[in-house]
């Protein structure tokens, strides 16, 4: 069975139909990357599976349960739909360690010493243990977006989305996102990942999602999308980035 599964997603912003008769379904321990040229609904999508945009038609399931139908169960979903965006979204007067004990302590009521515990294997693991009492701005970019990751993890999710997570960051700071990022893929983390990082797109996918216009053109294996491409649009989005 699927663990996340969209059926016929429509979304409009008034008039503005953003996203077309959506369907695709992510399995367990699947990383689906979603490429597609800027304005084709990506983060969109993203942010409709996560239930921060509503939807005119369609279905979002987790777990075979339709979870977009009521809109007060939303807060719990997004316990199990981790997500980190492109722009740093830790609190500003929270330190790393508060910034990540916050959700699991006060949304899922767990207990201090072990989310604790849990924080600190996390930070360690992404190499920032030693920057647990820092303040973001203390922070590179880099690190912020592996503190933002680690709060997301820090949740247990099942599945986590990723929105160009690296798009603003300087260069150098890129590859120790990205590498956090296919660390979890290895450990089987369920992942969806928007990136323009063709090379990381090309490492982490097991498939491969292509948007144009608020439509899914494409949708192949990620070995068989970067090859041989199908469709006309997907040869000239992949011709950019060679
Ligand atoms: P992508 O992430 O692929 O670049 P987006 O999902 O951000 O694309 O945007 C898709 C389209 O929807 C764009 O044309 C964008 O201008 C439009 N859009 C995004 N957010 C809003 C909004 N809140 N209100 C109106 N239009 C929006
Ligand atoms: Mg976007």
């Amino acid at each position: 069975m699927a663990l996340l599964e969209v059926i016929g997603l429509n979304k409009y912003f008034d008039g503005f139909h953003v996203l077309k008769d959506i369907s695709f379904s992510v399995k367990k321990g699947e990383v689906v990357v979603i490429l597609g040229p800027s304005g084709s609904g990506k983060s969109t999508l993203l942010r409709c599976i996560n239930g921060l945009e509503e939807i005119q038609s369609g279905q979002i399931k987790l777990n075979g349960e339709v979870i977009n139908e009521d809109s007060t169960k939303w807060h719990l979903i997004r316990q199990k739909i981790g997500m980190v965006f492109q722009s740093y979204d830790l609190f500003p007067h929270m330190t790393v360690y508060e910034n990540i004990l916050l959700g699991p302590l006060k949304a899922q009521k767990r207990d201090k010493k072990e989310v604790a515990r849990q924080a600190e294997e996390l930070l360690d693991r992404v190499g920032l243990l030693d920057r647990k009492n820092f303040y973001p701005r203390q922070l590179s970019g880099g690190q912020r977006q592996r503190v933002a990751i680690v709060r997301a993890l820090c949740m247990n999710p099942e599945i986590m989305l990723f929105d160009e997570v690296t798009a603003s960051l300087d260069p150098e700071m890129v590859r120790e996102v990205l590498d956090v990022m296919l660390e979890l893929a290895k450990e089987g983390m369920t992942m969806i990942i928007v990136t323009h990082e063709m090379e990381f797109a090309k490492a982490v996918a097991d498939r491969i999602i292509f948007i144009d216009g608020g439509e899914i053109t494409e949708v192949a294996e990620a070995q068989e999308f970067f090859t041989q491409p199908k469709t006309e649009r997907a040869k000239n989005f992949l011709n950019i980035f060679n």
